[in-house]
């Protein structure tokens, strides 16, 4: 059973002063789990987490981040400016992009960020735009076909699409693009792969970091470029449904130690640093978007009409992800109701559940939509005039400090020329 992080009186004292609908994150999940992840990797010297910025780009979280030890990963230019406001410079950034413009390597190389290449010809690219290239260099990898684990008779535990996936360079590009890199002027390498998102899975990461471990004995004996650091990227998921269980970190990092040990360390690469850009997994399931039951509605179904919108969360909408759902106050109240519950966009895809069994709900009740702290607010847009919620952090003390207030309509009207 999901149990929200917050009461039905802590949310209604919350917001006296911040209206719904709003997101907020716990403090005391956020820092438990970040510990828990680098003791998981402690056998590693190197290790090092960057958080993948654009899942949860609010910078409450990013300095509380940075106090547990992590880096950030950016891919945007507003994403480095947002890093380097928060006090993140030279190894604590990771710039991992694509299709990237000149002005992005150009910040990156000046912050002294980590810079990932997503392809073989942005090895000119960047010299071109930088006038050199920094000593450290990653490559993105991508091995192509199906990645595929754990068959069993309901089919693959984790299945995914790199070969469909428009990053990475091929294996002899890698190859290639260490060389070249060297040519002008690199002297360590990285590696990077991403090869399936929301893995509920303690196999992923130790398969990918098999696979990389490889590649990169292969490339550093083909190139003769030695290999700095191996960056695991993101994809270690959440269990979003109550009947799915989440994914054990420690078994984890004692999967990815033992590819390690067996393939790295024999290989004379005991010193090869592992470093993770994960997203969701740190931050989504600290998070929820706190809304409140407006309408109720009775046509061919049954509908809750809700103060949030997709505008606040739109993975529901745009891939019929399932979010949990809390009736604060009613937490062992019998389903006994079956509802969509929607937001008040002009689109039918604006629905938080469909044919939901909740408790009974009245308007006034206060709902907690879970799992929102990755990929939640962040993902949020404007359409139909719709402003963008507060973020709020719960503190571990109790107390409650604003991260973002929420949009007005002056926000919305600034960028109009009238
Ligand atoms: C999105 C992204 C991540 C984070 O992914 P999660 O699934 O949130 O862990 C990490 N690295 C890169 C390059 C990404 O694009």
């Amino acid at each position: 059973m999901k149990k929200p992080f917050l009461t039905l009186a802590q949310a209604k004292e919350i917001a006296k002063t911040y209206p719904t609908p709003f997101h907020i994150y716990d403090e005391r999940g956020i820092r438990a789990n970040a510990r828990a992840l680098k003791a998981a990797f402690a056998w590693n010297p190197g290790f090092k987490e960057y958080f993948a910025v654009k899942a949860t780009p609010t910078p409450g979280i990013l300095k509380l981040l940075r106090e547990e030890g992590c880096g950030v990963d950016c891919s945007s230019l507003t994403e480095l400016m947002m890093a380097e406001k928060c006090g993140f410079s030279g190894n604590e950034i990771m710039f991992s992009s694509n299709e990237t413009p000149a002005s992005e390597f150009a910040l990156a190389a000046k912050l002294g960020a980590y810079i990932n290449l997503d392809d073989l010809t942005h090895v000119d690219f960047l010299r071109e735009t930088l006038g050199y290239v920094p000593e450290t260099v990653c490559c993105r990898f991508n091995p192509g076909g199906m990645f595929t684990l754990g068959e069993s008779k309901e089919g693959f535990q984790v299945m995914d699409n790199p070969g469909q996936a428009k990053y990475g360079m091929t294996r002899p590009q890698l190859a290639q693009a260490f060389t070249r890199l060297r040519e002008l002027g690199a002297k360590q390498f990285g590696i990077h792969a991403f090869l399936a998102s929301n893995t509920i899975s303690n196999e992923y990461y130790p398969a990918l970091a098999r696979l990389l471990f490889e590649t990169a004995a292969d490339v550093a004996e083909e190139t003769g470029c030695p290999v700095a650091f191996i960056n695991l990227s993101g994809g270690v998921g959440v269990p979003y449904r109550p009947d799915q269980s989440a994914n054990d970190i420690a078994a984890i990092g004692a999967g990815v130690r033992r590819a390690y040990e067996e393939i790295l360390v024999p290989a004379g690469m005991g010193d090869v640093a592992i470093f993770t850009e994960l997203g969701r997994f740190m931050l989504a399931p600290f998070g929820h978007l706190v809304t409140t039951a407006v309408h109720e509605k009775h046509i061919y179904k049954e509908y809750i009409g809700v103060d949030a919108c997709a505008a606040n969360l739109m993975r529901p909408a745009i891939y019929g992800a399932y979010h949990h759902i809390t009736v604060l106050g009613k937490e062992d109240a019998p389903r006994d109701h079956v509802y969509d519950v929607v937001g008040s966009l002009c689109e039918n895809s604006d629905k938080f559940a469909i044919d939901r069994a909740l408790p009974k709900i009245d308007a006034g009740d206060t709902l907690v939509i879970h799992d929102t702290g990755a990929h939640g607010f962040s993902m949020g847009y404007n359409y139909n005039g719709k402003l963008r919620s507060a973020e709020l952090l719960l503190r571990e003390d109790g107390s409650v400090e604003l991260m973002r207030r929420a949009e007005t309509p002056e926000d919305y009207f600034a960028t109009l020329v009238w």
